[in-house]
């Protein structure tokens, strides 16, 4: 992110979500965006995602400048890169719980591989539920199921313990710590300061503006992540 501003237009309003923001995420590491309700977190990861334009200013991965490629090209983007978790899940409603997971990846819909990940979120057997049949953590723990199954360079994840109880909440971390490697890069948005204890580095956003970047030497164990 380089000097990046996103203006949101209300009608006659304009609302500045972003304002001349820069920083780097490194590749393989976990990086944690933190900040309270409104201070562009969400905002920033559509950046990143491909979901959104900025305003103003330059977001690249690797070589490639986002605010360059056409609306083709970023989708492209989007659909090879990007693993996303959104804030509200973004289920497909028609769908069981393994087929959402199957979609995303591009395996038939009852992949063995679905399953693999429904397992690994503790969902085995709810795979035949559609989302209107399960709880607000298990639509959650699907989504991050989903995301993973797709094996995503990035892997932008908003709020992915919202929903959940402290003690599923330490496993979907651990889970999403382990999915980063040389392949995978994983942001994490969150406004629990708790959880920012496991990244490499954490990004503090305030009212649209970076506070402060912090590097850990020793990123917590999420298994001691108390919350
Ligand atoms: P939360 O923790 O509540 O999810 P956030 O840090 O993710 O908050 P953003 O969703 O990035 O915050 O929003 C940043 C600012 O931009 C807020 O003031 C919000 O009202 C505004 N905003 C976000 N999306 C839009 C939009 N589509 N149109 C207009 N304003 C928007
Ligand atoms: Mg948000």
């Amino acid at each position: 992110f380089q000097n990046v501003s996103k203006i949101y237009n209300l009608g006659e309003q304009e609302v500045l979500a972003l304002n001349d923001v820069s920083f780097e995420i490194e590749a393989g590491k976990v990086t944690v965006i933190l900040g309270p309700s409104g201070s562009g977190k969400s905002t920033t990861l559509n950046l990143l995602g491909g979901m959104d334009r900025a305003s103003r200013g330059i977001v690249e991965i690797n070589d490639t400048n986002l605010t360059e490629l056409s609306d083709h090209q970023l989708s492209e983007y989007r659909r090879k890169v990007v693993g996303f978790v959104f804030q509200f899940y973004n289920l497909i409603p028609n769908l069981t719980a393994l087929e959402n997971i199957g979609i995303a990846a591009n395996l038939t819909k009852n992949d063995a591989n679905s399953g693999k990940y429904l397992e690994a979120v503790d969902l085995t057997s709810r795979k035949n539920n559609f989302p209107s049949q399960l709880s607000g953590g298990e639509m959650q723990r699907v989504a991050i199921a989903r995301a993973l199954a797709k094996k995503p360079k990035l892997l932008l994840c908003d709020e992915p313990t919202g929903a959940l109880d402290s003690q599923t909440g330490r496993k979907i971390i651990q889970l999403l710590k382990d999915a980063s490697n040389q392949k995978t890069s994983v942001v994490l948005v969150t406004h629990n300061a708790a959880i920012a204890q496991i990244a490499d580095r954490v990004v503090h956003l305030h009212d649209g503006k970076i506070a402060k970047i912090v590097d850990n030497a020793a990123p917590m164990d999420p298994r001691k992540v108390a919350w």
